[in-house]
């Protein structure tokens, strides 16, 4: 799967980071800048038009219109203002003839203004042209018998006055484009950095995806990138466990069935290249062949039940008397026992143990250990199962006289088809997979199981059974 570079999370970081700083530095500048333009503009237009009414007071008389030596007198004056104002001053009368003009430019011509048409007509104008940076602002002159006789336009640049804001305005821009470069350096660093993590996972799984299970990623530091890297490494190790885990039991399981099945073969082509052989001998060997493939059979069913625990077989909770369920199981063990001259007993440190258990399940596992018991207990040993609980749980111990568990594999009986002793389990006609089903029945009700054994004494298994079934709670703590 490739990413396009916009989906990725690279550019992702990019554009938050530019949004949080570059973009509020430009709003910021810009509004600034232009603010400070428009408000100077604003005072400039007003100043300009206050000007224009104060010089159209100063020319407010008909004779300034008609008389050459009143206008000469009022002229000088005009010319002092525009130098101090730094401002043209033209005088029109109505006809928007130019009677007077501080640059001498335009005086003695008729030129239509809009500012001074607009102030001949009663309403004085203002007006900034941006593409000239000049100020137009044109006053009435009022006669007070004549009404308006005229107008005072005044002209200013502000062009130059504008330049400082304009400077600042570029260099606030130059400032930006060095931020920018600056910024998009430093993010290209800080991501490579944050996104690195990242990318060795990703690389670890598409590893993994494509079969290969050693696949691990390299963790650094201590972020949530790391610590995800970290969970995928343990993730990792426990799938590739869990794989060797399966090819084991599938050899296991193999293995296990090729013994019953070569022997079969083995007898089958005897009895097919017996030529009139007795009767008895045919006989036999279709008793051994039979007691293989109830071998095949026993082993066929246990690994079905293991199946069905592990898969999550349908479970029927329901409150049972433990008590009654060991005393059952007892009296079902009873003959077993009593070929081997093994005395059966049975202890009740607690009545009325009631639990929310699969009865049948349990009671399956809990004979698959008296079974065990019996069976490792040599003749004249003696079996005890004791019947224990508190407010939260149910203890049943089974414990026998026999020949024990060494300390190294007291954690193994619980492993598929595992056997302390592979001959002699053979002729005892154990398929190994007991104890698996019994854990695995266990943990499904939530339990768990204690063992304490010593080669030599005896063995004794504690299986914990909560009273209450909880559906929510973890189902692979493994042993006590
Ligand atoms: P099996 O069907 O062979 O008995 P289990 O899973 O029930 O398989 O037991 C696994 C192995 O643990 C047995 O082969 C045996 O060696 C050992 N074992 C189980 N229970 C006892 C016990 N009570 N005393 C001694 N060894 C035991």
């Amino acid at each position: 799967m490739t990413l396009k570079w916009y989906q990725s999370l690279r550019f992702k970081i990019f554009f938050s980071y530019m949004c949080v700083s570059f973009i509020p530095l430009l709003i910021f500048s810009t509004l600034t800048t232009r603010s400070m333009t428009s408000a100077f503009i604003r005072n400039s237009v007003r100043d300009l038009s206050r000007s224009a009414v104060s010089a159209a007071d100063q020319v407010n008389s008909v004779s300034y219109m008609k008389e050459e030596s009143v206008r000469a007198v009022i002229n000088a004056d005009l010319d002092d203002r525009s130098r101090e104002g730094l401002y043209r001053i033209l005088i029109f009368d109505d006809t928007s003839f130019c009677v007077s003009d501080t640059n001498h430019e335009e005086s003695g011509k008729t030129l239509l203004v809009p500012e001074v048409l607009s102030a001949l007509s009663g309403s004085d104008s203002a007006v900034y042209h941006p593409e000239s940076g000049i100020v137009y602002a044109a006053a009435a002159i009022v006669d007070e018998s004549s009404g308006v006789i005229g107008a005072a336009l005044l002209v200013s640049s502000i062009k130059e006055v504008l330049e400082p804001i304009r400077d600042a305005e570029r260099s606030l821009l130059t400032f930006m484009v060095v931020t920018l470069a600056a910024i998009s350096i430093l993010i290209v660093f800080i991501s490579r950095f944050l996104i690195e993590p990242l990318n060795n996972v990703f690389s670890a799984v598409q590893k993994m995806s494509d079969g290969n299970l050693n696949a691990r990623t390299v963790v650094n530091g201590r972020d949530e990138f790391s610590e995800m890297g970290r969970a995928f490494n343990i993730m990792a190790e426990k799938l590739e466990l869990a794989d060797d885990a399966r090819n084991e039991f599938v050899s296991n399981v193999s293995h296990e069935l090729k013994t019953p099945l070569s022997a079969i073969k083995v007898l089958a082509e005897s009895v097919l290249s017996m030529d009139g052989a007795p009767m008895d001998m045919y006989v036999e060997f279709m008793r051994d062949i039979n007691s293989e493939v109830d071998r095949m059979t026993f082993i066929v069913n246990d690994l079905l039940n293991l199946v069905k625990m592990d898969g999550g077989a349908p479970i029927n909770i329901a409150p049972a008397d433990l008590n009654q369920m060991a005393i059952d199981l007892l009296n079902r063990l009873l003959p077993l026992a009593r070929r081997k001259s093994i005395n059966l007993l049975y202890e009740e440190i607690r009545g009325g143990v009631s639990a929310e258990v699969d009865e049948i399940k349990l009671s399956l596992a809990i004979s698959n250990i008296v079974e065990n018991a019996v069976k490792y207990t040599g003749e004249g040993g003696e079996v005890k199962i004791i019947v224990d609980g508190d407010h939260q749980n149910a203890f049943i111990t089974v414990s026998d006289t026999g020949i024990g568990i060494s300390e190294e594999n007291q954690t193994k009986v619980f492993t598929r088809f595992y056997r302390v002793d592979k001959t002699r389990d053979r002729e005892t006609g154990g398929t190994g997979l007991g104890l698996a089903i019994t854990h695995s029945t266990v943990l499904m009700l939530g339990g768990s199981v204690r063992l304490v054994s010593k080669l030599g004494e005896g063995s004794s298994f504690t299986v914990r059974i909560p009273l209450k079934y909880r559906q929510d709670v973890p189902r692979r703590r493994g042993l006590d």
